[in-house]
């Protein structure tokens, strides 16, 4: 199993990647009925005779299903059509008792989006969304799990009539990186307009990868083959790595891709081959007959626009400036909206935001990454880091102190506040026992007072250092910075 596509097999050859996503939507519930859109129930338990397609039942579309997908479509950039149209989709299988699924085809939802991902050289690259429409999900074959399931499938039709909205790139992906970055900011980007919760186990979000080769510099695409039922993005990067240099190898072997389906095998690391590819029109699309056209009028457009929250790329920028964060620091903090709201809700009641950062980042996150524990679980709530944060800045603890608490917190499990109170740290603020530990670290160290008095003034910090150190931390570090400077200044 290739670990990544080698250096030479990218020089010859250039990889053409296209994403299709299927992302359910988070809806009370489902897209053309009453029944709750739940995950979990007991089989068969959600469903009526709309979503079973049984004969003489008509379909009516859920508002709040048309206004995540547009509120998506928005977000990822997409041109929203006025006036688009569901289509069926007609294939047989178990799991699909109405015989078609209901769709959109020639007039989707919305058209011409795109996401910016990071590139190796740290510039960024514009993927195109080719379009967003909206459909509904089949329901599940369940193939193990039961007595004679060697012998019998069962099926599960809870899941008939989910409301999903597909998003299919453009081939403008050129490695498995890309593929797995654009995948990446796309969760992101959903996650923070909440339309679903992404998750992949739960099969809410889920990717299938058009993945084809072509010599360098040639224009036309190579034969493509699909790879189906991914369920990581760790995982589609692996099965894109694979397949690339598959159909390298059977090219320069003198063989010659076939457009198929495949699977990507996990345990073996490779993709093998399910069903030759049917062309779009064997599906027969042809306009649904019970729905009229989907209007989006252009106050529900500008009402959702109103509901787009600030999107993560943006929020990040925003945050690297107001908090000067390095790049990476801001991704951290925004990993998720909620993160970042409840990190900006408490940095704005401290004295100093940047500080309630610098100590979240540092102080919080190295404790929690040395005792590999996620953010969320960690001790130290967001009030106890602004406490921690307007301590130090008064003050009234020095960072050696506010270190040293922080230490007892993790250790003990318990927030900043309460061991604060209990160990409250001595501080020396007697001006006069100040004066005499400085006294000591100057005639120490002449040369540096010699450096200082030559006009290097940034010589300073090295005699608070010094001196904080001889008081074991419990000088007060204004009154000792200002007594420091008196001293080498007298
Ligand atoms: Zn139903």
């Amino acid at each position: 199993m290739p670990a990544a596509v080698s250096p030479g097999v990218l020089t010859k050859y250039e990889p053409v990647i296209g994403l299709e996503v299927h992302v359910q939507l988070l809806t009370a519930s489902k897209c053309f009925c009453g029944c709750a859109n739940r995950f979990g129930s007991e089989p068969n338990t959600n469903i009526c005779p709309v979503c079973l397609g049984l004969p003489g039942a008509l379909p009516v579309l859920n508002a709040k299903a048309v206004e995540f997908a547009t509120l998506a479509a928005l977000a990822l950039n997409c041109e929203v059509r006025e006036r688009s149209i569901f289509a069926r989709k007609n294939y047989f299988y178990p799991d699909l008792p109405k015989g078609y699924q209901i769709s959109q085809y020639d007039k989707p939802l919305a058209e011409h989006g795109w996401i910016e991902v990071p590139t190796a050289d740290g510039s960024t690259k514009r993927i195109g969304i080719t379009r967003l429409h909206m459909e509904e999900d089949a329901g599940k074959s369940l193939h193990d799990g039961f007595p004679d399931s060697a012998t019998r499938t069962y099926l599960d039709l809870n899941r008939c009539g989910t409301p999903l909205i597909e998003i299919v790139s453009e081939p403008d992906i050129r490695t498995p990186d890309e593929a797995f970055e654009y995948l990446t900011r796309l969760k992101e980007i959903l996650l923070y307009t909440a339309v679903s919760d992404c998750n992949m186990e739960e099969g809410s979000l889920r990717c299938d990868a058009n993945v084809s080769v072509r010599p360098r510099g040639r224009q036309e695409f190579g034969t493509k083959a699909e790879v189906k039922n991914v369920n990581s993005f760790k995982f589609i990067r692996a099965a894109l790595e694979y397949e690339i240099e598959r159909q390298v190898d059977l090219i320069e072997s003198g063989g010659r891709v076939v457009q198929e389906t495949r699977l990507y095998n996990a345990d073996e690391g490779r993709t093998c081959s399910m069903r030759s590819k049917e062309q779009a029109h064997d599906y027969r699309y042809f306009p649904e007959p019970d729905l009229p056209p989907l209007i989006v009028s252009e106050q529900l457009l500008s009402e959702t626009r109103e509901k787009l929250p600030e999107l993560p790329a943006a929020r990040r920028k925003r945050m690297v400036a107001d908090y000067e964060l390095a790049e990476n620091d801001a991704h951290t903090l925004t990993a998720s909206r909620e993160f970042a709201d409840r990190f900006e809700a408490a940095a704005k009641t401290a004295r100093n935001p940047r500080r309630v950062a610098n100590i979240l980042l540092n102080e919080v996150g190295g404790r929690l990454k040395a005792s590999g524990i996620d953010l969320d679980q960690s001790p130290v709530t967001m009030a106890g880091i602004v406490q921690a944060a307007d301590l130090l800045d008064e003050g009234k603890i020095s960072s050696r102190q506010l270190k040293q608490i922080f230490d007892v917190c993790f250790e003990k499990g318990e927030d900043f506040g309460p061991v604060y109170e209990r160990e409250k740290p001595q501080q020396i603020t007697d001006t006069a026992a100040i004066e005499k530990l400085i006294d000591e670290v100057i005639a120490a160290n002449p040369w540096q007072v010699e450096q200082y008095r030559a006009g290097k003034k940034t010589i300073a910090g090295f005699f608070v250092g010094q001196v904080m150190r001889a008081s074991k931390g419990q000088a007060n570090p204004a009154l000792l910075n200002d007594l420091v400077v008196k001293k080498l200044e007298g």
